[in-house]
């Protein structure tokens, strides 16, 4: 097992590491901008660098500030949490020749799910079910109208460096396509550096579902049940909840065993996740996330297992049970992420928080990295944090999640926490009927406008 451990990350999930690491009796390192010295994740862990000013690129992003860090702790392992280093095979790989171990899979999994046009390619030869689309990327205009008549219109072009939902552009027409493509080339030139692009068959309704899956790296895997992720702001998920009220035992069954045997196939370690889009009963690969999820306490709450714990576990080559029989689900749960932003205009709102409060009671988590006087910075991501329910059934996980709303106080800032008490009390909400486009047609309806 590894003596300490350095988190490459910030908020609420460099709190969660350190937890993890704490119960293992693992020693902790945080790094932190000179924007974050307040940080909660600063004060709890047991040593802190400061690793540079507060722009990502030149703190959380710096891996020569990190390797120096790890140099003057002697820490021997580096969790990225999510964001950040998270998916960067070659930082994986730099870590491997410092003798410092990275927290995550093999870096050749990494790169292969970073592109989105190899991770389709591998997902297709594992024998996941994909959407229908170009078999590659596409080059030139000729080559993409032909794969759109081939697939038929509506037709989405994706980056194939792609995240963050950037470098989308749906065409519903051959018309649309030109400027759809050359739309996409130029957010994804400028958000990742790189221009390839694809061709996705556009669908309508979807929900998007999401399999979360653990890999020992020597050809052990188990699938620990899906998310529903399907209520989604500008392709960003705002909540997400498990068991889909979408999915019957079966078709769960079937999604999972798929990607546990994918995973077997790929000898994946460490904690990954598959996600879908599930229209007309059918499930379809758009792409896998090799390191922890934000949402990922959804799946601790009704499996009972501590995912990052096993992270850790599985880095460190200690065994980890990998038999599916031993994966049990328990009731519902579901995760609001509550962001310091105006709940309708979305507006990001950083600044003090005055007053704080977070709710409590049975079957109710919290993980966040705020606290009553602090000051959420201006310069990273506007999460607030995580408001995490669970309850024997879905109902009494609604119920919960209404009553733990109701107590949560924030003050000084605006947070999206309306937005979720609004949310809580729709009838489609409650029914579990809605897809993906479903939150962006209730904000454009004025489902908001009334309330805030
Ligand atoms: P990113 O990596 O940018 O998050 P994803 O491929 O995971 O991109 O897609 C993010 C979201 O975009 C999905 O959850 C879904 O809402 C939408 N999306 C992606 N592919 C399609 C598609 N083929 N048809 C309709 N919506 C899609």
């Amino acid at each position: 097992m590894f003596d300490k451990i350095l988190i490459a990350n910030r908020g609420e999930i460099a709190l969660r590491i350190l937890r993890a690491a704490k119960e293992l009796g693992i020693a902790t390192v945080a790094v932190y901008s000179t924007a974050d010295a307040d940080a909660m994740h600063v004060r709890l862990a047991d040593e802190s660098v400061c690793i540079g000013p507060p722009s990502a690129r030149d703190s959380y992003l710096n891996v020569p500030a990190l390797l120096a860090a790890c140099e003057i702790t002697g820490a021997d392992a580096i969790h990225p949490g999510y964001g950040f280093l998270s998916e960067n095979a070659r930082f994986a790989e730099i870590l491997a020749e410092h003798s410092i171990a990275f927290i995550g899979p093999k870096p050749e999994h990494i790169r292969i799910m970073g592109d989105k046009i190899e991770a389709k390619r591998t997902a297709r030869r594992l024998g996941i079910p994909c959407v229908p689309g170009s078999e590659g990327g596409v080059s030139d205009e000729a080559e993409a109208q032909r794969v759109a008549a081939d697939i038929g219109y509506p037709v989405l072009v994706k980056a194939a460096a792609g995240g963050g939902g950037r470098g989308m552009k749906v065409a519903r027409s051959k018309d649309d396509l030109l400027h759809a493509i050359q739309t996409a080339k130029t957010e994804a030139k400028a958000a990742f550096g790189d221009d390839a692009v694809y061709l996705e068959k556009y669908l309508e309704k979807p929900r998007h579902i999401e399999v979360q899956i653990l890999g020992d790296g020597q050809g052990g895997a188990v699938h620990l049940g899906e998310r529903d992720c399907s209520l989604q702001r500008r392709h960003q998920k705002v909540l997400e909840e498990s068991p889909s009220p979408a999915l019957n035992d079966t078709q769960r069954a079937e999604i999972g065993e798929i990607c546990a045997s994918a995973m077997r196939e790929l000898r994946y370690a460490g904690a990954g996740t598959i996600e879908f889009l599930f229209e007309d009963g059918k499930f379809y690969f758009i792409e896998m996330n090799t390191r922890i999820q934000v949402e990922h306490p959804v799946t601790e709450m009704i499996t009972g297992l501590d995912l990052v714990t096993a992270q850790i576990r599985i880095a460190a080559g200690s065994p980890v049970s990998m038999i599916q029989e031993d994966v049990k689900f328990f009731g519902h749960a579901i995760e609001c992420r509550v962001n310091a932003e105006h709940p309708s205009t979305f507006r990001p709102s950083p600044g003090r928080i005055s007053y704080y409060h977070p709710p409590g009671g049975v079957g109710v988590r919290v993980d966040s990295a705020v606290y009553q006087g602090y000051k959420i910075p201006s310069n990273y991501d506007s999460l607030v944090g995580k408001l995490i329910v669970h309850g024997r059934t879905r109902n009494e996980a609604l119920m919960r999640l209404r009553r733990a709303l109701d107590e949560f106080i924030v003050d000084g800032v605006d947070t999206t926490l309306p937005l979720f008490r609004t949310l809580v009390r729709n009838a489609d909400v409650q029914n579990g009927l809605y897809d993906i486009h479903w939150l962006e047609q209730f904000l454009a309806t004025g489902g908001m406008d009334l309330n805030s």
